[in-house]
């Protein structure tokens, strides 16, 4: 008899604790803010400055959750048949808001009846943090491309941007726990990313060129489903 805890049990146990955190940070986070907002407006200058400060922080605590758990429930991972065009339906519905403040685009191109194997959440935020980093990185007539396409057993998604791209020393860190070229960055994007993909039995790739732009190039296995 053996009561010890499998790999994979723990590693549940823990996106399920990390996923009830979120929610349980999230709101006090957002309350705080609130009210630091209204002491700042009547406060000294000098006082100001400290506010302002710990405004600051709070956005950078909230952007770390944002990074790790924009979608996490608090319930246990259920892995299912995933439709590649509603998950991205849904993914660029929530970000191309934020890539319009910044004067850009998202074009979707994903075919009907593309299936894979995995969970609705951590894909939702494999990709949101992906793309984020490509609405950030965009400059002028931002625009961002997003494509799928079956290649024997796997699906491959391309989200490509024409945003400032990356020299070959940022392009071989990317992943690194708190590499981050950004004033705001966490550094997490990315490899909360990278770990979600290689979970589902992926391979993410990234291709980039300063001043031209960056591809990121993912791969699936893909799921056969008949369609009557
Ligand atoms: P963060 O976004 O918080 O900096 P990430 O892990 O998401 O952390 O990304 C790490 C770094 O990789 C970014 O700071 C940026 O320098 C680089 N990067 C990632 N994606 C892109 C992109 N599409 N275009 C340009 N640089 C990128
Ligand atoms: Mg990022």
């Amino acid at each position: 008899y053996n009561n010890r805890l499998q790999k994979h049990e723990k590693m549940e146990i823990i996106s399920e604790l990390a996923a009830s955190v979120a929610h349980e940070v999230r709101n006090p986070l957002q309350v705080t803010r609130g009210f630091l907002q209204l002491l700042s407006k009547r406060a000294e200058n000098s006082e100001k400055t400290y506010m302002n400060l710990a405004l600051v922080e709070l956005d950078r605590a909230s952007d770390i959750i944002t990074d790790f758990l924009t979608f996490a429930k608090p319930q246990l991972d259920d892995i299912k048949v995933l439709n590649l065009s509603e998950e991205f339906k849904h993914i660029v519905g929530i970000l191309a808001p934020m890539a319009h403040l910044q004067g850009g685009e998202i074009r979707l191109h994903i075919p009907e009846h593309l299936y894979i194997r995995g969970n609705s959440a951590k894909f939702k935020q494999a990709f949101v943090n992906i793309i984020k980093n490509s609405i950030e990185a965009l400059e002028r007539e931002g625009l961002i491309e997003i494509q799928a396409r079956t290649e024997r057993e796997t699906i491959i998604v391309h989200v490509r941007d024409n945003g400032q791209g990356m020299e070959d020393e940022e392009l071989s860190r990317l992943g690194e726990p708190y590499f981050s070229s950004k004033t705001k960055g966490t550094g997490l994007g990315l490899m909360v990313t990278f770990r979600i993909i290689e979970v589902m039995q992926g391979k993410i790739e990234f291709k980039s060129e300063k001043g031209i732009g960056t591809e990121a190039i993912i791969r699936f296995p893909s799921v056969a489903i008949d369609s009557e």
